[in-house]
């Protein structure tokens, strides 16, 4: 029985992973509309009908934008936030009925079929943004992206993931000497910011120091402006292997598309 893991798109012009088991399919916020949602499960092979949860990361319309018509769609579907992010949202989240919301404490475990959801806090610019790892059959798999930095706490809880979606948002030098606005500058590398590839880099490498198995991370979240996928991914090579790690034998490393649907990946 398959745990399997599909990025439909990531980054600013969208957010939406697929996490799916025969059982139960969740998603993982709705920055595409609807219809993207659906192409992406017939691409798939999804069954639309087993979609059961739609949980949210945080309010930035990037991970939000397709909520009202990914909820229209998916009529067996539930949305799964913590409450300052429910209300942040604003009109979009006013328009769904109340027993198709779930409202969680950051910090709590539920299941969704025979799949079990762990949230925990990240650092972003955002309401009450979380992290969530999901664990079916001894298989791990964890997501972070839109944070500034990785504390203790989110090392904690993505260390055994055998799939970990990694944000690795930008070259550092590419966004501080390029055109973005001072302000956002500050922000992006702040620590309530963007994580950087140095700092994805630094994560993995954490990672691989505390038990070395083999894992696989895919990088996302990537910025058009201040990042290439080849960038990203020499940036990290060469940072795992000034300590001894090789990407191929260590971990498996790669990056997720901006906007078309990435490859399926069974863990
Ligand atoms: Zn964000
Ligand atoms: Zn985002």
């Amino acid at each position: 029985m398959g745990f399997d893991f599909c990025s439909f798109s990531s980054g600013s012009n969208g957010n939406c992973y697929l996490i799916k088991t025969e059982d139960a399919a969740i998603l993982i916020d709705a920055g595409i509309s609807g219809k993207r949602v659906w192409e992406g499960l017939q691409h798939t092979d999804t069954n639309p009908e087993t979609l059961r949860a739609l949980l949210i990361t945080h309010e930035h319309s990037d991970h939000i934008g397709g909520l009202a018509s990914v909820m229209k769609k998916g009529t067996g579907l539930k949305v799964y936030a913590n409450k300052e992010t429910w209300r942040a949202i604003g009109p979009a989240a006013n328009a769904i009925a109340e027993e198709r919301i779930h409202h969680f404490v950051t910090g709590d475990c539920f299941t969704v079929g025979d799949i079990s959801v762990k949230t925990f806090a990240v650092s972003h610019d955002a309401a009450e943004p979380v992290g969530y790892t999901l664990r079916c059959q001894g298989r791990q798999i964890s997501v972070v992206t839109d944070t500034g930095c990785v504390n203790a706490e989110i090392t904690e809880e993505i260390r055994d993931a055998n799939l970990l979606v990694l944000e690795s948002n930008h070259d550092e030098d590419m966004l501080k000497y390029g055109k973005y606005p001072h302000f956002l500058k500050k922000r992006v590398l702040g620590d309530a910011g963007h994580l950087s590839n140095i700092a994805a880099g630094g994560v993995i490498l954490d990672l691989l120091t505390y038990e070395r198995k083999k894992r696989r991370v895919l990088l996302a979240h990537l910025s058009r402006e201040n990042n290439f996928p080849e960038m990203a991914m020499q940036t990290i090579r060469n940072i795992l292997e000034e300590h001894g790690y090789h990407t191929g034998a260590d971990v498996y490393l790669e990056t997720v598309p901006r906007s078309e649907i990435g490859l399926l990946y069974a863990i």
